[in-house]
């Protein structure tokens, strides 16, 4: 089986600290959580940033530009920007930050209600980003919340938009989208081309056992606080403490850890 790529999910949109300390806000916090989370096995970061006044999430090109340089200084990881926005935040205020050209961005090729909000990514959209990313030579991670959005994902790549092979990561749990069950995962991975790679998020309680899934089915795994901000019922959590259970588990299951640059082999970055 090829090696194990954790991704690492700091911050997100949404948890602030008040529901928990450790969640990365300031550049400097998330550059820090990056180096200690790629000595734990992690190889990429999947980054958002946030208003520093009220930890919103913010669209600052300024913002990203400082996250993602001092990540460029003090790791290898493969940098991952999140092209996820709230409400109201159009095509213009998602694609300025992919000028910093990261090795890898995320899009989402659907929409979904959210447990609050509709998380809107009209065609237009996703097809602005996609044609962004393919120009400045971004790797695209398809975020899919629902089995329609594979679909949407590889009419993307028979449009040209999006080269192959296509990397997914299937987000379940979420309430809203699809379930996290062993069956929709197998369900979804048997949707995606055979050359395709995938990663799952579990969103909650949902993430441990549905990464342990994925290794064991030879797919990828993210963790991190914006997906779940508990290590154990009761008990907040590090990222760092996240990517070491999780490559720790990899181990007892005989699967490799990749490094950076082993993931970018296995995702054929940097071609
Ligand atoms: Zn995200």
């Amino acid at each position: 089986m090829e090696k194990l790529i954790i991704t690492v999910a700091p911050t997100g949109s949404i948890p602030k600290k008040e529901n928990t300390p450790h969640v990365p806000i300031l550049p400097d916090e998330i550059i820090k959580t990056g180096i200690l989370c790629e000595k734990e096995g992690a190889s990429i970061i999947h980054i958002h940033a946030r208003n520093p006044d009220d930890e919103t999430p913010s669209t600052d090109y300024g913002l990203f530009k400082e996250i993602v340089k001092g990540l460029k200084q003090e790791t290898r990881l493969i940098i991952q920007i999140s092209t996820g926005g709230r409400a109201g935040m159009g095509l213009e205020e998602r694609r300025a930050r992919l000028r910093l050209k990261p090795e890898m961005a995320s899009l989402t090729t659907g929409s979904v209600n959210f447990p609050n909000s509709v998380y809107a990514n009209s065609p237009e959209l996703i097809r602005g980003l996609a044609q962004d990313m393919k120009q400045y030579g971004i790797k695209p991670e398809m975020e899919v919340f629902d089995v329609s959005m594979v679909n949407n994902a590889l009419d993307l790549a028979k449009d040209a938009l999006v080269d192959t092979p296509i990397h997914f990561n299937f987000v379940m749990g979420l309430k809203g989208a699809i379930p996290a069950s062993v069956d929709h995962l197998v369900f979804l991975k048997n949707q995606i081309p055979s050359d395709a790679t995938f990663c799952v998020s579990g969103i909650g309680a949902a993430q441990l056992p549905m990464c342990i899934h994925s290794i064991a089915m030879g797919g990828h795994a993210r963790v991190g606080l914006e997906d779940c901000i508990y290590f154990r019922k009761g008990e907040k959590a590090t990222n760092e403490q996240l990517v070491r259970r999780i490559a720790n588990a990899a181990r007892l299951m005989e699967r490799e850890i990749a490094t950076p640059d082993d993931a970018r082999r296995i995702l054929g970055l940097g071609n």
